[in-house]
């Protein structure tokens, strides 16, 4: 059984649609794909077709943009209502967010004599309801200034370069209560990639469990080998959830394929096992997994 719980379709900062995603999913011998664009739900409906109509598992989830201790950090969350309305007005916030970010973006660029517009990054962005820095990277790849997203964020759009701004993420505590609230389960996203493992500590992990954490993600990219045993270890003694995943955001993008890594069945188990505990605790309706 081969489970990939995290991947980005087009309605983000991936390239496929939702449906194709799913067709991938088949190709590349998934047995389980969960779709987790950032900060919205958009493509369930159309993944949910597909993946029924293909005969692969589907588990509907998102990674919501969150701060804490001045940091981002995504939090990954699974079979919730994203109706819950706490939760749909915190989205949309980061939503508007991410929007409102776009000029101040290119303004920046334009002073260090690079000029593209808001249609040049339409072009790119397509039917993404979450726009975000990856688009504006495909745009100066489109318009031959780098060869690839991540020259764009190495040279212009990573924190600390010249078109870098900030934008509005959720409190991250708050917001594991709220998908808890929402009737799902929350899964902290790469918490010891791209310079945060300094922040999540296993204090802070603990105090999250505490909030209604249900996992981690271990096995990813952005995680050493160092730093995948360790953060097992810490997982197992706090008992929380293990997962594994590719972050697919299409084909040549960050070169991930889909299915590098990929979740243990037992502690998916163990996660759709909390997701229904959540979800009778919430009172909510909350959507159903595809299982295969
Ligand atoms: P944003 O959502 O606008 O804050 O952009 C962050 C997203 O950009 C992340 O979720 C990744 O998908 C992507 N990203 C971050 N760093 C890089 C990088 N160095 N190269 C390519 N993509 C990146
Ligand atoms: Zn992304
Ligand atoms: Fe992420
Ligand atoms: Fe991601």
């Amino acid at each position: 059984m081969r489970i990939d719980l995290h991947t980005h379709s087009d309605r983000s900062d991936g390239t496929d649609k939702p449906g194709e995603l799913m067709g991938r999913a088949v190709v590349a011998g998934l047995d389980i794909i969960a779709l987790t664009d950032h900060d919205t739900a958009v493509g369930w409906d159309d993944a949910r077709a597909a993946a029924v109509d293909l005969g692969v598992g589907f588990v509907p989830g998102m990674e919501i943009s969150c701060t804490y201790g001045g940091r981002g950090v995504h939090l990954l969350a699974y079979l919730l209502d994203p109706g819950y309305p706490p939760l749909a007005e915190e989205l949309r916030l980061v939503l508007d967010g991410r929007t409102a970010r776009l000029p101040t973006t290119l303004e920046r660029l334009r002073e260090v004599g690079v000029d593209i517009t808001e249609d040049d990054v339409g072009a790119v962005s397509g039917p993404a309801e979450a726009t975000g820095r990856p688009h504006v990277a495909d745009a100066l790849v489109a318009k031959g200034v780098v060869r690839d997203r991540s020259e764009a964020f190495d040279r212009f759009l990573s924190k600390g370069r010249p078109a870098y701004v900030d934008r509005y993420a959720s409190d991250l505590v708050e917001m594991v209560r709220m998908v808890a609230g929402a009737g799902g389960v929350s899964v902290v996203a790469h918490p010891w990639g791209r310079h945060s493992r300094r922040s999540l500590d296993t204090d802070v992990l603990a105090a999250l469990k505490e909030a209604g954490l249900t996992g981690v993600e271990v096995d990813h990219q952005d995680h050493d080998s160092t730093a995948r045993s360790e953060l097992r270890h810490v997982a197992a003694t706090l008992g929380l959830v293990q997962t594994g995943s590719s972050d697919f955001h299409g084909e040549g993008k960050l070169d991930c394929p889909l299915g590098v890594n990929t979740t243990d069945p037992e502690q998916f188990e163990k996660l759709l096992a909390a997701a229904e505990k959540s979800a009778s605790a919430s009172g909510r309706e909350t959507p159903l997994p595809v299982l295969p």
